[in-house]
């Protein structure tokens, strides 16, 4: 079984529909609201759990309503919330989403995740040390992800990082990773290149190997040869929202295997996952994944 450690944020999704966006100081009838748990680090944590994977959770919530209930659905997916910071005097991440005939307006918070240090990074380096694989984004503050990135790569451990949302970043630090994994766009601007470069190129240019994902075409890996193509599985997308948090997750699980296997599962992840609605809704199943390669 895969032994993995998700450092990275978490965060309460609040979501409300209404017939139109109101005014400023204009105050509106919703039509309905909802709440879901996200954040790129959750997200991922919890896809990872779903392929069968150990996994532990490095990351903060604040000291409001949603702190407990956001630890204990990731405790409930399987997921080792040991090093799961509860920050005083501070409100968990959050995302207050409206929407409006297909349209959104979205304003995020990051709360606790912004108060997670180099110092929990220090406190969980046992953790990482014992771990097959390190999975992080940039939803947290970038002296963390770079702590991450020393304290695996000191200990012999691979970290994949999953640069989203799309921010610059030393090129000493991608070096430290053993996989990047951009989109187009994330990848031009980690690159301080033209996003509408060429993307085989861009991937030539990366001071690391990459994984890049490309939606519905699936993904292109590249080692130190040249660019690989994985075909997308063909399904019919619901929702698209967590696609990239399931991919990375599966690659994380399946790296074991070898790059060319882990891509081409965690296309058949991250696709199974556009089929039902919700960031976390269609995470699927190990057994699920086996199928859909079968
Ligand atoms: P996000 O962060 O919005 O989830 P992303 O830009 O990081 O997205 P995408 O390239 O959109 O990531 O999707 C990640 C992977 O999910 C793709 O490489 C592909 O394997 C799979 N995927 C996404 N959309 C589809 C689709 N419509 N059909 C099949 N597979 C898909």
């Amino acid at each position: 079984m895969t032994r993995l450690v998700v450092v990275g944020s978490i965060n309460m999704d609040l979501v409300t529909v209404a017939t139109r966006f109101p005014a400023p100081g204009e105050t509106l009838l919703g039509e309905r609201f909802l709440s879901m748990h996200g954040g790129k680090g959750g997200n991922q944590a919890v896809a990872a759990a779903r392929l069968g994977a150990e996994v532990h959770m490095v990351g903060a919530v604040g000291d409001d309503a949603f702190a407990q209930p956001l630890g204990e659905t990731l405790a409930m997916e399987g997921i080792g919330c040991e090093y799961l910071a509860r920050i005083p005097d501070c409100s968990s991440g959050t995302a207050s989403i409206t929407v409006s005939g297909g349209e959104n307006q979205i304003i995020v918070v990051p709360g606790a995740n912004a108060r997670l240090t180099p110092t929990h990074i220090a406190n969980a380096s046992d953790l990482i040390a014992a771990a097959d694989a390190v999975l992080v984004q940039m939803e947290i503050p970038l002296e963390t992800v770079e702590a991450t990135l020393h304290t695996a790569h000191r200990q012999g451990v691979p970290v994949i990082l999953n640069p989203a949302p799309a921010q610059t970043l030393p090129v000493k630090w991608l070096q430290l990773a053993r996989y990047i994994t951009p989109n187009q766009h994330e990848l031009a601007l980690l690159l301080d290149a033209d996003p509408s470069a060429d993307f085989h190129e861009l991937m030539r240019r990366a001071p690391c190997p990459v994984v890049l994902t490309r939606g519905a075409e699936g993904a292109w890996f590249r080692d130190d040869g040249e660019p690989q193509h994985e075909p997308g599985f063909a399904v019919e997308a619901v929702d698209s929202t967590g696609a990239g948090d399931t991919f990375n997750a599966a690659l994380a699980v399946f790296l074991q295997e070898g790059l060319a296997t882990a891509v081409r599962k965690a296309c058949a992840a991250a696709a199974l996952s556009v089929t039902k609605l919700g960031a976390r809704g269609g995470m699927p199943r190990l057994a699920e994944v086996d199928a859909l390669l079968a």
